[in-house]
């Protein structure tokens, strides 16, 4: 059987202002499964994030994460369910004046490890993403792709059970989006469940996995043709009920 890990089911997102962002929005995501978030610009992607991170709760219909209703998540809660969950952003929001090591220790020291454990989830996650040694450089020193590595290892540093990565390649060139599109790959073979939300439809659609398609609120049908690793031609579908 499969192991659903998060949940939407006739999920509606009424915001103040009268604006219907999500229209009735029902999917699931297996445990370990790694799907593209896709759709035109207002869409309601960020929506979705945000009610996943808990930053917006649902005005209608269920969302559940790891067996939880997102809207019993009471307030105090709220830190610790975020840590299951690890966020990389489009513009890397790294603190500027910590170094790399410290960049990273950070999201943890908030979780009150101690330094030994620190050091050593510090040291594996840079490892993990190719960047030990600019451990101790500042972000400016480092290349938009090594930023966003970084990112990446903050991410994972908490041992999450899900990456959600919003835009992760829109300030990265053609070679390094690829690096880091292969990186959340790789990190999704650990058994990690990663979502992308992306505009880059080619880059997506080259690693061959699912794509939730939003239009103006609601889901709709994605398909896609790709080249498999015989040369030969496939085409992929996702339909939505
Ligand atoms: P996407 O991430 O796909 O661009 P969003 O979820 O940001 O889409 O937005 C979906 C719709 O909801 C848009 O019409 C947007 O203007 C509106 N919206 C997003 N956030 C808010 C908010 N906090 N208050 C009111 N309307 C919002």
């Amino acid at each position: 059987m499969d192991d659903v890990i998060i949940s939407f089911d006739k999920v509606v997102k009424l915001y103040p202002n009268g604006v219907n962002a999500l229209r009735g929005v029902s999917f699931k995501i297996n445990r370990g499964e790694f799907v593209f978030l896709m759709g035109a610009s207002g869409a309601g992607k960020s929506t979705m994030l945000k009610i996943l991170l808990k930053e917006e709760d649902p005005s209608g219909g269920l969302a559940m994460v790891d067996g939880k209703n997102l809207k019993k998540v009471r307030g105090y809660k709220i830190p610790k369910y975020r840590r299951h969950i690890g966020t990389v952003f489009q513009d890397f929001r790294l603190l500027p004046k910590k170094t790399v090591f410290e960049n990273v220790a950070f999201a943890m020291e908030i979780t009150g490890a101690s330094k030994r454990v620190i050091k050593h989830q510090v040291e594996t996650a840079l490892s993990l993403v190719g960047l030990s040694h600019k451990a101790n450089e500042l972000p400016a020193h480092l290349s938009g792709g090594e930023q966003q590595r970084v990112a990446v290892a903050r991410a994972l540093v908490n041992a999450p059970e899900i990456i959600i990565a919003d835009e992760p390649t829109g300030n990265l060139d053609p070679e390094n989006s690829e690096e880091i599109m292969h990186l959340l790959e790789e990190i999704n073979r650990h058994g990690i469940t990663v979502i992308v939300a992306t505009h880059a439809r080619k880059l997506a659609e080259d690693m061959g996995k699912r794509v939730i398609y939003l239009e103006n609120g609601r889901l709709k049908e994605y398909e896609y043709e790709r080249e498999d690793e015989n040369g030969e031609q496939n085409t992929n579908l996702f339909l939505h009920d």
